[in-house]
């Protein structure tokens, strides 16, 4: 029987990205927009480990299912690393992705081009249906806040991201480079190495037996 893991998020572009990243493996990824009662997890955690544990220790017990959470950010180095884990509600508690970027424009605005680096940081964390926690990783992706929006494609801070080695922004490169090079990509990498090493630990068989 195939597993199903919750990804435990309502941001339509978070669960586009990881069922992208993750379309190869053997399992049937689901979300919260599956379940319409799950509750609402308080994201009060000091790191963003700490969130992306709570959100899926949460899920994982109210539904009894295996449960993968990120919780990720923005850090700006002009700004001494915020908005930080404060990304989603950057610019209040009634924030949208507009109002956020509109703020970061207004607070770099003096900024020179040589001050605008920052890098998206993820953390991703896989429990089983208890709880209990199963993988965790951490990715992120360097980059550089533009002065004017480019590109439609990604969410959040996506159409300032500039990344150097392209030049261009993260909403001009659109999801199949996205998903190639940001923190989330690369968490999630990680974390699906830690599956496989999890898996083969329970099936030594199975491995030893591979060709590879
Ligand atoms: P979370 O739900 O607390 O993890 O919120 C993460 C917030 O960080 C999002 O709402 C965005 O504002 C920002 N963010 C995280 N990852 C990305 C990304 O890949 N592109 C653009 N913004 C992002």
């Amino acid at each position: 029987m195939t597993r199903e893991i919750v990804i435990a998020s309502r941001n339509k572009g978070k669960i586009v990205e990881i069922r992208q990243i993750l379309a190869d493996l053997p399992v049937k990824l689901t979300s919260l927009h599956d379940y319409a009662t799950a509750p609402d997890v308080v994201e009060d955690g000091a790191t963003y480990a700490e969130n992306a544990r709570k959100k899926a220790v949460v899920i994982a017990r109210a539904l009894g299912r295996w449960t993968l959470a990120d919780d990720s950010g923005l850090e700006v180095d002009a700004l001494g690393g915020r908005p930080g884990m404060r990304s989603a509600r950057y610019s209040g508690p009634k924030a949208t992705d507009a109002s956020n970027n509109e703020k970061l424009l207004r607070e770099l605005a003096s900024v020179p081009d040589e001050g605008r680096g920052a890098r998206y940081r993820a953390v991703v964390v896989l429990v089983d249906e208890r709880g209990d926690i199963l993988v965790e990783a951490e990715g992120t992706c360097e980059g550089m806040i533009g002065r004017e929006y480019r590109g439609t494609a990604g969410f959040g801070y996506d159409p300032l991201f500039l990344v150097p080695e392209f030049g261009r922004t993260m909403a001009e490169l659109g999801l199949e480079i996205k998903n190639k090079i940001s923190h989330r990509a690369r968490a999630l990498f990680r974390l699906r190495e830690g599956l496989l090493g999890l898996e083969d630990a329970e099936n030594p068989e199975k491995t030893s037996n591979d060709p590879r």
